[in-house]
């Protein structure tokens, strides 16, 4: 089979498409033949180095597509049965292990495309809204990078609960993408002060959360933009790591509450996997949330894509898709 494998650490130019032995699936693990990977900045990291990974490696963790072996042990799932996860060992392939018990069965009425599409990014809203912090209706929120593949789905899943969403975006096609996702007030961050503006939305007061994916280019305006006793959940890093911190910044700031959560720690549980994913799942096959898929990009072009994410250049969610998996042979395991 193939993959995009990356040799050394570096920019998007390292990831090749290269011929590799086929997993072969371990006991308590299921081989799928991959349809669609998911491209989410940790997988960016990973490359860089930021993240650390032994190396040669292939990419990606999220995916979906169909069961095509499964290893000793396996009850649960049978070749055939249509699968996504978010924990691939390397997704940006034709074929990708992982353990059977992260592996979540798609729904009849969501495609293998949506649902490689909304795994990560979704159970990743699901529990920065769900449970990091518990938004109420009328609760004043901040969602940085708005029209982001995160930020759609925060944006929605927070109007869902009933809170008031307030998104950051850079310019205004994608301010507009943001308002359409649920969003009543955005900032254009590039050209506006976002502490004094969300100051000025919310009559002083502040918002009661911040959901921050940016990191060291918003750490601060999101600090000052919070309510006496808010929540900043730090979530991501995509302009770089934030610079260390004197826990003391918090009492001055109102006696607040930073968190760096991780989707990991989310879903660790058999049954918190079931029911993210499940509800994910469900609202999209409700017509409830929608995924917007902002290109599907052939996998050997994995470099392309990594250009386009990490350039600003997406708004919604990057797809590597595979010519091998869909009805193709499983070959034989290496
Ligand atoms: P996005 O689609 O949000 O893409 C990144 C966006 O961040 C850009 O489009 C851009 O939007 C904004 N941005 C701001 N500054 C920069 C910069 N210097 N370089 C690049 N982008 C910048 O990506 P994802 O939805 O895949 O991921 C969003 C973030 O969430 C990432 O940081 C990721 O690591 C994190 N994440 C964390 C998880 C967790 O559990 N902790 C799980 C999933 C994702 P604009 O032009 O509007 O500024």
């Amino acid at each position: 089979m193939k993959a995009i494998r990356v040799a050394e650490a570096g920019g998007p130019e390292v990831m090749r498409w290269e011929e590799v032995p086929t997993p072969a699936p371990q006991e308590g693990e299921a081989l799928v033949s991959i349809e669609a990977a998911g491209v989410n900045f940790i997988d960016v990291y990973f490359r860089t180095g930021q993240y650390q990974s032994p190396l040669p490696f292939t990419v990606g963790m999220e995916g979906a597509g169909t069961v095509a072996a499964v290893g000793a042990g396996v009850r649960d799932l049978s070749p055939g049965d249509r699968v996504g996860s978010v924990n691939f060992a390397g997704s940006y392939a034709q074929f990708a292990t992982a353990r059977a018990d992260r592996l979540v069965k798609i729904p009849d009425a969501v495609s293998t495309h949506q649902a490689a599409a909304a795994l990560l990014q979704g159970m990743t809203a699901h529990y920065l809204t769900h449970a990091t912090y518990r938004l109420k209706a009328g609760d004043f929120c901040l969602v940085h990078a708005g029209a982001g593949g995160v930020g759609l789905l925060l944006c929605q899943m927070s109007r869902r609960i009933g809170a008031r969403v307030i998104a950051t975006a850079g310019g205004p096609d994608k301010e507009r993408l943001a308002r359409e996702a649920g969003a009543e007030e955005t900032i254009d961050y590039r050209a506006k002060n976002v502490a004094e503006e969300v100051r000025r939305i919310t009559g002083g007061k502040g918002v009661k959360v911040v959901y921050d994916s940016v990191g060291r280019d918003t750490f601060e305006g999101s600090l000052d933009s919070l309510s006496l006793r808010g929540t900043l959940a730090l979530f991501g890093q995509s302009s770089g790591k934030v610079a260390p911190v004197d826990p003391q910044i918090l009492n001055t700031k109102g006696s607040l509450f930073l968190t760096r959560p991780s989707l990991a720690h989310y879903v660790a549980a058999k049954e918190e996997l079931a029911q993210r994913s499940g509800d994910v799942l469900g609202w999209i096959a409700a017509g409830e949330l929608s995924i917007r898929i902002f290109r599907e990009i052939p996998m050997e072009q994995a470099e392309e894509a990594h250009r386009l994410l990490e350039g600003r250049k997406t708004t919604g969610k990057l797809l590597l898709t595979s010519q091998a998996a869909a009805g193709g042979a499983v070959p034989a395991a290496g």
